[in-house]
């Protein structure tokens, strides 16, 4: 029998940890961050209590109390265990925007992360330009170290066990087999999943689109799913009912021909890690570019002409 409990991302736009058990493998699927339970009681000036934030997490209901999962230094610190084993085998991730991945900070380094490569280096720049993440390197919060010297320090940090998957590469994760299919999204290294349990298949969506430059990989999977026999599909949604949709494509031509229109500066933004949007407004910045090229060398040709027939 597999067991699906959902901790987190039903009715909710992200905030997943999906857990799934199996023949007592367990693993999860995403451990993210819900934007409407953190805005319930935070704001950007007013967070968790730092050393304290499992209690304050667990009191409000935004984390569960799983034992074994959370990392030792903050779970005896709140008084939650912290020496037993974990029983959970791994951590699955989608991608890595926050509401799939922000909570990985605070678990155990012991457990696998399994993620794309792409996944993986996004979760480096968040911790090499934030102040407090610590996906790739947990740097124990009291531990203090004496040296032979007498000199104190603190703990360099213990790295995570982060396993790189290949997009389309079967792997398994104890009873459970994994299967990664990259998907279309607004972050490189998107994955949906198959998961092959004991007692049927199950496919989790991820935050997957159509609209986007990768669509194909979007076909692609659900091509794979038609031919999986699923017993259960898991997916996001947040447009599911509209029926039109603007393309990434449109994004481009639109941006061409407003920077076209535009007689002075054209300033643009967009979510910094959403390549496809830059590559847009590249390509229409740099189609304005060749124009204005053929322009001005139309008009140096015409003024040649003109020179040499003295017109
Ligand atoms: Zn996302």
């Amino acid at each position: 029998m597999t067991n699906i409990t959902f901790h987190g991302g039903v009715n909710d736009i992200g905030g997943n940890k999906f857990l799934v058990e199996d023949k007592g493998t367990k693993i999860l699927m995403d451990f993210g961050m819900s934007f409407s339970d953190e805005g319930k009681f935070f704001s950007q000036f007013m967070n968790a209590r730092t050393s304290n934030s499992l209690a304050d997490y667990f009191e409000l209901g935004i984390l569960p109390k799983i034992p074994g999962l959370y990392r030792t230094d903050i779970a005896k610190h709140v008084g939650f265990g912290g020496d037993e084993a974990t029983e959970i085998n791994g951590v699955l991730l989608t991608h890595a925007h926050v509401d799939h991945c922000k909570y990985v900070s605070y678990l155990r380094p012991d457990i696998p992360i399994y993620c794309s490569e792409a996944s993986k280096l996004i979760m480096q720049n968040y911790d090499e330009t934030g102040n407090t993440d610590q996906y790739l390197t947990l740097k124990e919060r009291f531990q203090i170290y004496t040296n032979k010297k007498g000199e104190i320090s603190r703990a360099q940090g213990d790295p995570r066990k982060i396993q790189v998957f290949e997009d389309g590469k079967k792997f398994s994760i104890d009873s459970i087999e994994v299967e990664p299919l990259p998907v279309d999204h607004s972050l490189p290294g998107v994955d949906a999943f198959i998961l092959h349990t004991s007692a049927g298949s199950i496919a989790n969506t991820g935050d997957l689109r159509f609209h986007g430059r990768r669509e194909k990989d979007t076909a692609k999977f659900v091509e794979r799913c038609g031919e999986s026999s699923l017993d259960l599909i898991l997916c996001e949604g947040t447009r599911i009912a509209e029926t039109q949709s603007m393309t990434e494509y449109d994004v481009e031509t639109i941006s061409t021909k407003i920077i076209n229109e535009t007689k002075e500066l054209v300033i643009c933004g967009y979510p910094i890690r959403d390549l496809d949007r830059l590559m847009s407004f590249y390509l229409a910045a740099r189609l304005i570019l060749v124009i204005c090229i053929l322009h001005l060398r139309i008009n140096q040709l015409k003024f040649s002409f003109q020179e040499e027939n003295g017109v």
